[in-house]
């Protein structure tokens, strides 16, 4: 079949590569002059030395994108530093798992945890043991923090918050508890390693979009905009067996409104949650590990901050992520916040400077309870693919992969291609 890919983030270069290893003939439409989405790398001055558009982590249990990478000649270990899940704060070990396997890991780390009390400790394991009895399932409408209500405030402070934001980008409030509990499933049960903490070496583009780009060729259409879709299907007016939408969801909802109203409007009542990265400068500075955990507040907008020298990138520059961003973008100044808040809590052997801020309106959907995402299939021969598409997920790289797979996966088995009664405008086959 011809098939269009729509967008060529993490999303579509897993769909664009599944499609063209089961023998379909396609072709990426990326509106931007480079692949990669959310996940890519920015130029800097330096040539050598660009910057991530955020910094991103990958855990091990990111299965199908550590494959999707190998697919194309990346080996992970090499770009990517892998840690045990370690939560280190300034002056403080905190929360670090031992190797093995990470249930057990998990039990070990938590009872060795000096930071918080025995009966705090011994709180959160019998927490956890009641997530694990239910398969940790739960109310679909219950948030993170009524999930985690009854847990000692420390373990919550040190542990629950944090990893609710870093995971799902939204406050525990308002985080979906059945998401939360699906990301620990996978981090606790997919095997050793699985929890591993897996930090970039490389630029991010290098990752993926990169080598994605060298092995798709002339496929990949940069810096064209898809303006429109037809039944039939038409991308722009050029011909197509099948389409996916693996663009934003926002760009995805414009594209369907005629074809597609009712999956339309589903995607384009999604919310989202914006990231700021403030990178600063500081020649011969190091930090006591390669990524720390930062207590947020009031004045303290950065919830982690990672040492790009010891990730073998520019070394003096460090990247502080400020997640679930939206009252620092409402209030403003949140560079100057975090350069306060890194004088106050860290050691600098030259004073930061502020480098680069990036901020990302839309960094991810908000993940909250009981969200309707839009489903894959947007009607025969038409599906959705993107780290916003329903499924088990938060928006996250591994989400984005899984949902490009698993359109590929529709469209190869013919389930969703030439059958009759499209959400609006049943498709005829393409000339
Ligand atoms: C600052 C930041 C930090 C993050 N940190 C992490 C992290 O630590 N771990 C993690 O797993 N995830 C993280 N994420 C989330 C992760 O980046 C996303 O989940 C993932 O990149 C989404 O991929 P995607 O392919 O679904 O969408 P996108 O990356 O948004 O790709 C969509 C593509 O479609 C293109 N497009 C849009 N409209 C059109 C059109 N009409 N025609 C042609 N092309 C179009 C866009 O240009 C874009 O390239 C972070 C995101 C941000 C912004």
């Amino acid at each position: 079949m011809k098939v269009a890919v729509v967008g060529g983030g993490w999303a579509g270069i897993a769909a664009a590569i599944a499609l063209a290893d089961a023998g379909h003939d396609i072709t990426v439409f990326e509106m931007a002059p480079q692949p990669g989405g959310r996940a890519r790398s920015i130029a800097g001055q330096d040539p050598a030395r660009p910057y991530d558009n955020g910094q991103h982590i990958l855990i091990g249990a990111y299965r199908d994108s550590l494959a999707l990478m190998r697919r194309l000649g990346v080996d992970p270990e090499q770009v990517l530093k892998r840690l045990p899940l370690a939560l280190p704060y300034p002056g403080e070990p905190g929360l670090r798992l031992p190797s093995g396997s990470p249930l057990l890991a998990f039990m070990r780390g938590v009872l060795a945890h000096r930071g918080w009390p025995l009966a705090a400790r011994l709180g959160l394991l019998t927490a956890a043991g009641g997530w694990l009895a239910r398969g940790f399932r739960c109310d679909t409408h219950l948030s993170v923090a009524e999930l985690c209500a009854g847990l000692p405030a420390c373990v919550k402070r040190d542990l629950v918050e944090p990893l609710c934001v870093a995971a799902l980008n939204t406050p525990a409030p308002q985080a979906s508890a059945l998401v939360f509990l699906r990301v620990l499933k996978d981090a606790l049960f997919s095997g050793a390693g699985s929890a591993d903490l897996l930090l970039p070496r490389r630029p991010l583009s290098e990752l993926l979009a990169g080598p994605a780009a060298a092995w798709l060729g002339e496929r990949l259409r940069l810096g064209q905009r898809v303006q429109r879709i037809e039944p039939g299907w038409q991308v722009d007016g050029e011909g197509f067996d099948a389409v996916v939408l693996a663009c934003t969801s926002v760009e995805a909802a414009r594209l369907t409104a005629e074809i597609a109203p009712a999956w339309s409007s589903k995607a384009e009542i999604l919310g989202f949650e914006p990231i700021v990265t403030v990178y600063l400068h500081s020649p011969g500075s190091a930090l006591p590990a390669p990524m720390l955990a930062l207590r947020e507040g009031p004045d303290a907008p950065a919830q982690f901050v990672f040492d790009h020298g010891q990730l073998g990138g520019a070394p003096g520059r460090f990247a502080f992520v400020v997640s679930g961003a939206a009252p620092w973008v409402a209030r403003g100044r949140c560079d100057e916040a975090v350069l306060s808040q890194a004088l106050r809590e860290l050691s600098w052997a030259t004073p930061p400077v502020i480098d680069k801020v990036l901020t990302e309106k839309r960094a991810t959907f908000a993940c909250t309870p009981g969200l309707a995402r839009p489903p894959a299939q947007i009607a025969p021969g038409l599906w959705a693919a993107g780290d916003y598409v329903d499924g088990p997920y938060p928006a996250t790289l591994e989400g984005a992969v899984r949902s490009g797979l698993a359109a590929a996966q529709g469209i190869g088995t013919g389930a969703g291609t030439g059958a009759k009664g499209a959400a609006k405008g049943s498709p005829t086959k393409t000339p």
